[in-house]
C-alpha cells in the first residue's frame, strides 16, 4: 500500500492548554461604548444586553468602557450605560481622546485593561471597533474573534465560546481563547439583540486618569468633514426592507423592488449576485459579506436564501420571500412564501399595499378631523 493512502482517520490529539496563573484574578465583561459627536453606536447597547447575559453566566460584574475629550456631552453617556444594563462604568476623559485615533485610544484601552484586568472584551464590528479591537489585541497580545454571530460561556472552564461563520460562510466555528486574556471578540451591529432600557437603573462611574500626551501621537486631526453622502442607506436599523436577488433578471425588474419599497416607506436591499450585477449598490447588500439586518419585515424577491444571505437577514421578526422555486432554501425559514413570478408578484403586491395604507391614511384623516370637531 503506498504512502498516499494510509491516511485512515486518526484521532485528533486536542492540546490541553491551562491559563497562566497571571491571568486568573482576570474578572468582568468590558463593552467598548463607540460614540461620535455625542451619539453612541447603538451596536454598544446591543452588546451591553450580551455582555448581560455572560456576565450573569460567569457572576461577575458587567462594565462598559468610555473614553473621550473633557466636557459634559461624554458624562452623560454614564447615565445610559448605566440604563442598558451595566453593573459600572469605566469613564476615561481627556483632551487627547476628543476625536478617535487608533494610537490614543489604544493606549486608553491597554492602560485600562492592564489596570482593571477584564476576563472579556467586546467591542462593535464597526469601522472604529474593528481599528481599535485589532491593535489593542495585538498590544496586549491577545487572542480575538472578529464578527461573531453568537457569544456564549463555557461552564467546564468559564471559557468564552465565540462563534462566526467560516469556510465561506459553509460552516460555522467555535472558538476558544484558552491561554490568554482578555477573550476579545467583535459582532457587527444588529446581530444581537437591543436590550430594553431602564432608565432608572444606576451604574457605578469609575473615573480613571489616563497617561496620554498628546505630542507622543502621530496622527494629528485638523478637521472633521462629514460624509457627503448623508442620504446613505441605513440598512441595518430599517423597520422594512424590500430586498431583490438574481431572480429579478434585468435591472428593469429591479425597479419592481425599489417601487414596493416606495409604497412601504422601507429600505432597498440586494443579495451579493443583484450587487455584483449593478442594479444596487455595494451598501444595499445583505449577508455575510454585507449588512446584517433585523426589521420587523423583510421581504426578499427572487433570492434564493443561500446561508451566506441568511445570517444577514435571518433576525428580522417576519420573512416573506417571493420565488418561483417552491423548494427555494428561503421558504425553509420565511414565515410567508409568495410562490410565482416576481415580475407579477412585485406589481401586485405594490398595488395591495398602496390601497391598503391609502385607507388607513383616510381612516386616521377622518379619527383626527372628528377628535378636532370634538365627536370623540
Ligand atoms: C464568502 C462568501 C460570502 C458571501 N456573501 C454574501 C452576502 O453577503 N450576501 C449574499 O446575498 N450572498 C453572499 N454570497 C453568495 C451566496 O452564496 C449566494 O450565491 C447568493 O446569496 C445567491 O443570491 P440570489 O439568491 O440572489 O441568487 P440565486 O441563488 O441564483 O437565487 C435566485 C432565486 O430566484 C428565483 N427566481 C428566478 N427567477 C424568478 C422569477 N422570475 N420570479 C421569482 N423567483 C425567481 C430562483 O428560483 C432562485 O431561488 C456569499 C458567498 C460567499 C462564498
Amino acid at each position: 500500500m503506498s504512502d498516499a493512502l494510509d491516511t485512515a482517520a486518526k484521532p485528533i490529539k486536542k492540546p490541553k492548554r491551562v491559563l497562566p496563573e497571571r491571568f486568573k484574578s482576570y474578572k468582568g465583561v468590558w463593552v467598548f461604548i463607540e460614540h461620535e459627536h455625542g451619539h453612541v453606536h447603538p451596536v454598544s447597547w446591543e452588546l451591553l444586553g450580551k455582555g448581560r447575559e455572560l456576565a450573569d453566566k460567569l457572576g461577575v460584574e458587567l462594565a462598559g468602557v468610555l473614553m473621550g475629550g473633557d466636557g459634559d456631552e461624554i458624562r452623560a453617556i454614564t447615565a445610559e450605560v448605566g440604563a442598558h444594563g451595566t453593573d459600572l462604568c469605566y469613564l476615561a476623559q481627556h483632551p487627547v481622546l476628543h476625536d478617535y485615533r487608533n494610537q490614543s485610544y489604544t493606549l486608553g484601552m491597554t492602560e485600562l485593561v492592564n489596570t482593571y484586568q477584564p476576563e472579556i472584551l467586546l467591542l462593535g464590528a464597526t469601522t472604529q471597533g474593528r481599528d481599535l479591537a485589532g491593535s489593542v489585541a495585538t498590544t496586549l497580545l491577545t487572542g480575538l474573534t472578529a464578527d461573531c454571530t453568537g457569544l456564549d460561556i463555557d461552564p467546564s472552564d468559564r471559557s468564552l465560546l465565540s462563534s462566526r461563520p467560516t469556510f465561506g460562510g459553509s460552516l460555522m466555528c467555535t472558538i476558544v481563547n484558552l491561554a490568554t486574556r482578555p477573550q476579545m471578540a467583535t459582532v457587527r451591529p444588529r446581530v444581537m439583540p437591543m436590550p430594553a432600557r431602564d432608565p432608572a437603573r444606576p451604574a457605578r462611574v469609575v473615573e480613571h486618569a489616563l497617561q496620554l500626551d498628546e505630542s507622543a501621537i502621530v496622527t494629528k486631526v485638523l478637521d472633521f468633514i462629514p460624509d457627503a453622502r448623508a442620504d446613505k442607506p441605513q440598512l441595518p436599523f430599517a423597520d422594512f426592507i424590500v430586498s431583490g436577488g438574481r431572480g429579478l433578471g434585468k435591472p428593469e425588474n429591479f425597479q419592481l423592488v425599489a417601487e414596493l419599497a416606495r409604497t412601504l416607506g422601507a429600505e432597498v436591499g440586494a443579495s451579493r449576485p443583484a450587487v455584483h450585477a449593478g442594479w444596487a449598490d455595494a451598501e444595499r447588500q445583505v449577508g455575510q459579506s454585507g449588512k446584517t439586518v433585523r426589521p420587523k419585515l423583510y421581504i426578499a424577491a427572487g433570492i434564493s436564501g443561500a446561508v451566506q444571505h441568511r445570517v444577514g437577514m435571518e433576525g428580522a421578526d417576519a420573512i416573506a420571500g417571493i420565488n418561483l422555486d417552491p423548494g427555494a432554501p428561503l421558504f425553509d425559514f420565511a414565515n410567508y412564501a409568495l410562490i410565482g413570478n416576481v415580475t407579477e408578484l412585485l406589481p401586485a403586491l405594490d398595488k395591495a399595499f398602496a390601497r391598503r395604507l391609502a385607507t388607513a391614511r383616510t381612516q386616521r384623516a377622518q379619527a383626527h378631523e372628528e377628535a378636532d370637531r370634538g365627536e370623540v
